[in-house]
Parts: C-alpha cells; sequence; structure tokens
C-alpha cells in the first residue's frame, strides 16, 4: 500500500494535476520547491542541487528548490529553456492561517505571456500567437500580454509561414493534435521559432469565442473593430483570451481593443525575403544589433523600439499615409532644437505601455507607480514641444497625449519619491498622507527609541559598559553581555541564549515595548498595503487612457528617432509615387554604410523602369514585347526595368542589390533613405533571394530551396512588386544554371513586368538585353593593375567583360599552378562555346505559339519514292520484277546519298 501522503504533500499532488504540462513552483515558507519530475528538470536546467523529501522512506521525494526572492531570475531560466511554470503562493498569512497554509497557483507563466520586467527584452515584443483553421482560411490572433496590444486578421492557408515569420510569437496556439511543427516550419524552436501549445478543440469554438470576447469588450458585436462576428479571427481571437485568462488568473484591463490588421494595407514581405534582408533579425546569429532595425533604431524608449520594429515588419502601401510620417520625419531633420529637446524628454520617461499594464493585471511595485508618475510628469513639457508643429501627424500625436494629471497626483500624494519595489516591508507611503498610518509610524518609532534610551539606562544601573541591545526574528529585542561582564548581570534578565563569549537576555519591561513597536510596525505595514491596494485600482480606472498616451508616445519617438537617424547619417527624403520606378541617386546600404567608416562606403545610383517605357504594363504581352526588342535594335537600356548585374564574386553586387530592396522597405515604412536623391514607387510586395542560407538543416538541398522560393517569386509577384534575384542556378550545373537564370528573367521581363534585379557572375546573362525590350546591363567596375584586380563597388551601365573569378582565386591564394591551369581550361571551353561575336551562344526565347508554328513549317515534305511504293502494283508482279523493282528504289536512294 502506498504511503499516506502528508496534507502538505496532498495538496502539491491536486495542484500539480490542475496544471499538466507546466513546472510546479511550490511556496513552503521563503523557499519555492519542486519535486519529482520537476525537482530532476530542475536540477539539470538551472543547476539546483537534487536532494530528496522523506529520506528515510521506502520512496524518497526527488526534491530541488530556490529561496523565493529568486523566483525571477530562475524563471527566465526555465522558460528559455522552453518550459511553461506554474506559481503556486500561500495566498493567506501563515501567523493567521488555521492548519495548512492555503496554496493556490497564482500564475502560470509561458513563453508568450511573459509580463515581468525582468523576464523581457524591453526593446523586443513579446507576441502569443493563435492559429485557428477554418474551411478555406485560416484565423489568426496575437497579443502582447506586457502592452495589451492584440491583433487579428483572417488568412489564406498559404501565408501562414509568413505572417508567423512577421509577427515572430514567442509562443503559438494551436489545435491540438492537429496541427504540429511539421505544418509549420516556422515554429521549429531550433531555428529560433514559438512554442507550440495544443489546445483542446473545445477551445476553438465560435460561439464560445465570440461570446467571450463579447463579454470582454462590453460590446454586443465586434463590428466596432472592424472585425467581422462571423470570421475565423474571431475563433483565434477567443481561443487565445482564454488561454490568457486561464494562465493569468487576473484582471486583463490593458486588453481594451481589438486591432484588424489587414494585409492589402502593408507591403507583403514573405518569410524568406525577411530573413534574407535581414530586417531585424543577422542571419548569421540571429541578433538584432547589426540587421536593419539594428543600426536605424535611434528610439529613446523600449515603446519606441518596438513600434520601430513594428513599422519596419510592415511597411505600408498608401502613399498618403507614408507622406504623413515623412512629414513628421521631415520636420524632426530640419529642427535640431527640436529634436534634442524631444530626446531629452523621451530619455527621461519609461516605458509607459508596460507599467500600464502591470498596473491593470494587478501587478505592479510602488516603484512602477512611482516610475508611472515621473512619466506623467514629462508630458506637459513634451506636449508644449509639440504644440503648432506644422506637420498632420505630429499634431494628432500632440493631441493624443492625455496628461492624465490626476493620476499623477493621486500617486504622488500617496507614494514617496523613490519608494522599494516592495510595499511588503513598509515605507512606501509619503508621511502626511494618511493620519493612523503616521500615528502608527510614531507608537513604532516612540517605542524604538524607549528601547534605545533603557539601553543606555540599564548599562548605567548595572555598570556593564558594553551593553547592547538587539534584534532578532526568532527572540524579537534582547540584551547582550559578553563574557567579561557576565559577574554583573542582575537577576530580573531572563536568559534567553548562550553564544560563544555572549549571553542574550530580556526583560519584562523590554519585551512590553517590544511588543507594542512590533504590534505598531505591522498594523502600519497592513495599513500601507491597503492604501497601495486602492492606490492601485484607482490608477487601474485610467488604463485605456495611459495606453493610448503610451502608443502616442511610442509613435513621437519614433519618428524623433527616424529625423535623428536621417540627420545624422546624412539621409534624403524619399519622393514616392505610384510610378513603378526605383530612381536612386548616390545610394548606399543603410547597414554596412552605418558599420563601416565614414567616407568607405561606396555609393550607386540605381535606375530602375526610368525609361518611361517601362512605367506601363506591356498589354501586348511577351510577343510583342520580343518584336519590340528587336525592332529597337536589342539596345541596351541602361534604364529599363530590369537589370542584370554582372561582376566577379566579392564584387558587390548582392550588396547593390540589397541595397534597393532596403531602400524600398525603409521608405515605405515612412523613413529618409540612404541616399542623395530617391524616387520609390510603391512596392506591392518586395522578394529577395539573395545567399545561401541554413536551410539544409530543414532537410531540403540547397538548389531545392532556392527553387522553391524562386517558384513562389514568379507564382506570386505582380507588375508592382520588387524581385532581387542573387545567382540564381548557382546550386546546379552550370548549363543547368545559366538556362534556368535566362528563362527566370525573361519570364520576369515579359510577363510579370516587375522590377527585377539579377545579379549574376555568369555573364553569359548579359546577353538578354538583346531580346529584352527593358533589360539593362550593369557591371561592377573592376580595376586590373597586370595581374592584380581591385574591386572599386562601383557599379556602371554596361556588361562584365570577363568574370574574374581565376584572379579571384589567386587573391584567396589558390596555388599559382592552379590558377594558371584554370585559365588555360577556360581559353580552350571559351573557344568550344562562343558564336561569332565572341559571346556564348544562346537561342532566342520562343512563345509555344512560335513553337507550334516551327514545327508546321519545318514538317518534312513527303519523299515521291514513297508515292512510288504506294502505287506499285505487286499482285501483278512476278517475284523477279518485284525483285528487280526492288533493287531500282535502293540504287535510287543510295545514289541520292552520295
Ligand atoms: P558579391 O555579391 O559580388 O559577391 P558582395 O556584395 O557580397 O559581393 O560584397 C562583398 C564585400 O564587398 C562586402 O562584404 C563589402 O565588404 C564590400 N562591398 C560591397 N559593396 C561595397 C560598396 N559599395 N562600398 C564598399 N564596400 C563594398
Amino acid at each position: 500500500m502506498a504511503a499516506k501522503l502528508s496534507p502538505m504533500m496532498e495538496r502539491y499532488r491536486e495542484v500539480k494535476a490542475e496544471n499538466p504540462g507546466a513546472i510546479l513552483l511550490f511556496r513552503m515558507g521563503d523557499f519555492y520547491e519542486l519535486f519529482h519530475e520537476d525537482a530532476q528538470n530542475a536540477a539539470r536546467v538551472l543547476g539546483l542541487t537534487l536532494t530528496s523529501r522523506d529520506k528515510s522512506s521506502e520512496n524518497p521525494i526527488p526534491m530541488a528548490g530556490f529561496p523565493y526572492h529568486q523566483l525571477d531570475n530562475y524563471l527566465q531560466k526555465l522558460i528559455h529553456a522552453g518550459f511553461r511554470a506554474a506559481i503556486c503562493d500561500q495566498v493567506e498569512d501563515p501567523k493567521k492561517a488555521k492548519g495548512l497554509v492555503r496554496r493556490e497557483v497564482t500564475r502560470v507563466i509561458t513563453p508568450g505571456t511573459l509580463t515581468d520586467d525582468g523576464l523581457l527584452d524591453p526593446r523586443i515584443s513579446n507576441f502569443i500567437a493563435c492559429v485557428a483553421p477554418a474551411k478555406s482560411s485560416i484565423g489568426l490572433a496575437w497579443l502582447e500580454l506586457s502592452t495589451g496590444r492584440f491583433l487579428v486578421s483572417e488568412i489564406e492557408p498559404a501565408l501562414l509561414q509568413d505572417e508567423l515569420a512577421r509577427i515572430k510569437p514567442a509562443e503559438c496556439l494551436v489545435p491540438e493534435h492537429s496541427v504540429s511543427e511539421d505544418d509549420l516550419p516556422v515554429a521549429r524552436v531550433d531555428l529560433g521559432g514559438p512554442v507550440l501549445t495544443g489546445r483542446p478543440a473545445w477551445c476553438f469554438s465560435k460561439d464560445e469565442s465570440r461570446r467571450l470576447l463579447h463579454e470582454h469588450f462590453g460590446t454586443k458585436t465586434l463590428e466596432g473593430f472592424d472585425v467581422e462576428d462571423n470570421s475565423p479571427a474571431v475563433t483565434a481571437a477567443g481561443a487565445l483570451l482564454e488561454y490568457i485568462r486561464d494562465t493569468q488568473k487576473s484582471a486583463l484591463l490593458h486588453i481594451t481593443k481589438l486591432e484588424c490588421y489587414r494585409r492589402q494595407r502593408h507591403m507583403v514581405i514573405d518569410e524568406a525575403t525577411r530573413r534574407s534582408l535581414e530586417l531585424t533579425h543577422t542571419m548569421r546569429d540571429g541578433g538584432r544589433e547589426q540587421s536593419l532595425l539594428g543600426v536605424i533604431d535611434e528610439t529613446c524608449t523600449p515603446m519606441g523600439a518596438r513600434l520601430l520594429a513594428d513599422w519596419l515588419s510592415s511597411p505600408l502601401t498608401d502613399i498618403a499615409q507614408i507622406s504623413e510620417r515623412l512629414d513628421a520625419v521631415e520636420e524632426m531633420v530640419s529642427n535640431l532644437t527640436l529634436r534634442d529637446d524631444l530626446r531629452d524628454l523621451l530619455k527621461g520617461m519609461y516605458d509607459l505601455q508596460r507599467l500600464t499594464s502591470r498596473v491593470a493585471t494587478g501587478r505592479c511595485s510602488p516603484r512602477d507607480l512611482s516610475c508611472l508618475a515621473s512619466t506623467l510628469g514629462q508630458l506637459p513639457k513634451l506636449r508644449a514641444k509639440l504644440a503648432e508643429r506644422s506637420a498632420k501627424r505630429l499634431q494628432t500625436l500632440e493631441e493624443r497625449v492625455d496628461l492624465c494629471p490626476e493620476v499623477r497626483q493621486a500617486i504622488s500624494d500617496a507614494i514617496i519619491d523613490e519608494p522599494p519595489i516592495s510595499v511588503a516591508d513598509g515605507g512606501v507611503v509619503r508621511p502626511g498622507f494618511n493620519a493612523k498610518l503616521d500615528e502608527l509610524r510614531d507608537l513604532a518609532k516612540g517605542g524604538k527609541q524607549w528601547i534605545a534610551s533603557y539601553q543606555a539606562q540599564e548599562s548605567e544601573r548595572t555598570g556593564i559598559s558594553n551593553l547592547k541591545i538587539g534584534f532578532n526574528k526568532v527572540f524579537g529585542y534582547y540584551l547582550e553581555v559578553t563574557g567579561a561582564h557576565l559577574s554583573k548581570v542582575p537577576e530580573d534578565y531572563i536568559r534567553k541564549q548562550t553564544l560563544k563569549n555572549q549571553e542574550r537576555y530580556i526583560t519584562p519591561e523590554l519585551k512590553e515595548y517590544e511588543d507594542k513597536v512590533l504590534r505598531a510596525e505591522d498594523q502600519s505595514k497592513a495599513l500601507e498595503q491597503e492604501i497601495f491596494s486602492k492606490l492601485k485600482e484607482e490608477v487601474a480606472e485610467h488604463v485605456a487612457r495611459l495606453l493610448s498616451t503610451a502608443e502616442a508616445l511610442a509613435e513621437i519617438d519614433v519618428l524623433v528617432g527616424l529625423g535623428t537617424l536621417a540627420a545624422a547619417a546624412g539621409y534624403c527624403r524619399p519622393e514616392i509615387t505610384a510610378e513603378p520606378v526605383l530612381d536612386i541617386r548616390e545610394g548606399r546600404h543603410p547597414v554596412l554604410d552605418r558599420l563601416m567608416s565614414a567616407g568607405e562606403f561606396v555609393p550607386n545610383d540605381i535606375r530602375l523602369g526610368v525609361d518611361g517605357d517601362s512605367a506601363g504594363r506591356d498589354s501586348s504581352g511577351p510577343e510583342q514585347a520580343k518584336q519590340d526588342a528587336s525592332e529597337s535594335g536589342a539596345a541596351n537600356n541602361p534604364n529599363g526595368r530590369v537589370q542584370i548585374i554582372t561582376g566577379p564574386n566579392m564584387a558587390g553586387k548582392s550588396t547593390y542589390i540589397r541595397q534597393a530592396a532596403l531602400i524600398t522597405v525603409m521608405a515605405q515604412m515612412g523613413s529618409f533613405v540612404p541616399a542623395s536623391e530617391a524616387r520609390i514607387g510603391i512596392a506591392d510586395r518586395v522578394f529577395a533571394r539573395v545567399g545561401a542560407s541554413d536551410e539544409l538543416g530543414k532537410g531540403q538541398s540547397t538548389f531545392m530551396v532556392e527553387m522553391t522560393e524562386t517558384a513562389r517569386i514568379l507564382n506570386s509577384a505582380t507588375d508592382r512588386s520588387v524581385v532581387i534575384l542573387d545567382e540564381i542556378g548557382r546550386g546546379t550545373s552550370t548549363y543547368d544554371g545559366i538556362s534556368l537564370a535566362w528563362s527566370i528573367t525573361e519570364h520576369l521581363h515579359d510577363d510579370t513586368q516587375c522590377r527585377t534585379m539579377f545579379a549574376t557572375h555568369y555573364h553569359e546573362l548579359t546577353d538578354l538585353t538583346q531580346t529584352l525590350k527593358h533589360a539593362a546591363n550593369w557591371h561592377v567596375a573592376v580595376q586590373e593593375n597586370n595581374e592584380d584586380v581591385i574591386f572599386l563597388h562601383r557599379v556602371i551601365e554596361g556588361a562584365a567583360g570577363r568574370s574574374y573569378g581565376i584572379h579571384v582565386a589567386r587573391l584567396a591564394g589558390v596555388p599559382r599552378d592552379v590558377t594558371d591551369r584554370a585559365a588555360t581550361i577556360l581559353e580552350s571551353l571559351e573557344a568550344q562555346h562562343v558564336n561569332d561575336d565572341g559571346r556564348p551562344a544562346l537561342p532566342q526565347r520562343e512563345t509555344t505559339r512560335q513553337i507550334k508554328q516551327q514545327l508546321s513549317l519545318f514538317e518534312l515534305p513527303e519523299d515521291p519514292l514513297l508515292d512510288e511504293i504506294r502505287n506499285m502494283k505487286v499482285d501483278d508482279m512476278t517475284p523477279r520484277e518485284a525483285m528487280d523493282e526492288l533493287y531500282r528504289l535502293r540504287q535510287e536512294l543510295t545514289a541520292r546519298k552520295t
């Protein structure tokens, strides 16, 4: 028979059963303890010592623990290791408890539901997403619990990966048993994807979800949020809210609205493009610092930093909206004093979004409230600075900054200027705020003063010169006498403790005052708790106003930051147009430009689709385009919408084409761009197939990945897209590669008709401009000094003369005899594969109709001999005659051959 569990372990077992899948941190006194498998996991992940409870019994229980004040530290490690943690606290005062202290799970912490400052990176949003598959679409909801931002969208199933790559949630809820990591490769934790949490099917009930959301927002319909009640997005949002309620067990006052995210209003950037452009994370180490986001971030507050990431991840497509942002940035660029003043004010502000959210969930500390009040204190000056600005967006934001004076007043009236983090030890409430509290504090103080004077009085009475009064939690106040004076101890002293070389005593008088002091202290702490709770509630009533102010502050910070960046790095305001052009003068790669020392990066022009002809779509289709090209003499059209950029490896081709994509993204997010002038035609999508990435881990060959991504581009790009391709076809044999690259470019030119930049070291591809009207050859200039090649990183019109691969090999230290031999082989290969112009001969592109026509044209006419055979009267012939005729036919055929 199993041994009977102690009441404490019985409670542990119950709580553990109520929270499956979570590591249970069970508060016992001043420690959080873990048992059984949890203890073993924690010992491994947290480095705790594994001990056991009931050591002497037959089945000792594995156990590990840590002091309660180290909770944040250990939680962080557990969450990073992918665990969920349920925190079971003592929910009644142990002193007042009758029997076992009541313990309840106060919250469950999962990677997507972090709200504690210590567990979050202030500059990075921490989303939890929920995927609700419906018949033909997917409902998607995502929430940042630490700020209350709650968004929904309904998308086609094929777009799920890209959306998750954009949102980058830390955790993703999916219907249990129906969606797994295999369906969502982006969710692979080892690739930095979210932890998948399965939820039971009943959580994804449409009706229940709708009911829950109506109840939460106090509405009868969600249409006020621009969300249709019937959308699967509602199911996702409901299932998400249900999970949050389940894990948080606290008020969610800060989730005040649903935002509907509409893809059509934003530039679409797929997962592969996002990754290869390194918008928010680098490919090498996943870090933020050297990504585009890292180098353009000049924000002063964490709220601004998070919003900037949001803007960069979802650039806009509406010219008016972009221009509004650009106007504001321009005003910041041109007004240095305003910019500096605003930056100074913003630097003095705290994260109002996360502070407010902690107020809303009832988890704020006295220090949080004091930070909140001090942030509010900066607002009048900020508003004054923004008043009468000419940019419309700045005016709107100024109006949205709500000074919330009563909130600030309430906090600063009640709380001292620099309060401690915890209210439990008191010392939080400002003297003079509450008469009862002042009285209790005086009582405690008076008692302490009496005790201090008692020490002097007793020292004199007993003649013990070094008599000291001390305090500890076990005995309270005591009189301490060292060995040399023990003989002088009076009879009325009651010995309490004997230590080496000293004794501790109490007296009835001392205990009487101690009682007074402790009682007053206890009461005053309890009263402080009460005052603080009331204050929290009072502030919580203003959560919606505070959050909307925080949103405005975040945007002001982003705009000031973009202005600072533009001024510091010498950016220009891009002209945004509806025409499909990219006309960039002296453009620079935003990341390399900032990482290299000043003047080191070589600027380059980009002129895509500025030939006028390219602006409109060729309605006549590929055949007409080809005909036009041949009529126009198939010249190199340097301003065409398709650019083929040749040059040796390491010359700067991919830098150049990435620069084009990055500048487009920056312009559409509302930022100035690294160039002297720029005219950017709105791109509905940007595609980048650049550089080898680390997909081998996903079990696909590099070439397969390259082709999958290329297929996606060819299938989804429109004439409004910008496509940059780097060395497509490199993963296969040279001829395969060149042929594929050739036909892909033709397709993008003739059929898609989008702005395209194709970087390649195959100079064979430069022949494309002979047949493609809107294609242009550009190349990276190199300087030859005898056998040395110097890369100038300057991109100029025309095709590269040669590929310099052998020179590069020589530079890289490949032995001389190998490079000499390669040069000989190259010569012989080129001799075999060139046409009269000295270029490799490649066929012209033909349409299917042309190919059919040609087939009928070239059908061979029937041989006249066949007719003779057909007309032979074989039945009337003798065998001899037949033989003779056969000989004659053969002779005729033989004669024809010679
Ligand atoms: P490619 O694609 O032709 O092989 P990359 O674009 O990768 O070459 O460039 C190789 C290196 O050359 C880059 O890492 C960078 O250090 C340098 N580089 C490229 N373009 C420039 C430029 N415009 N100015 C200065 N350095 C450059």
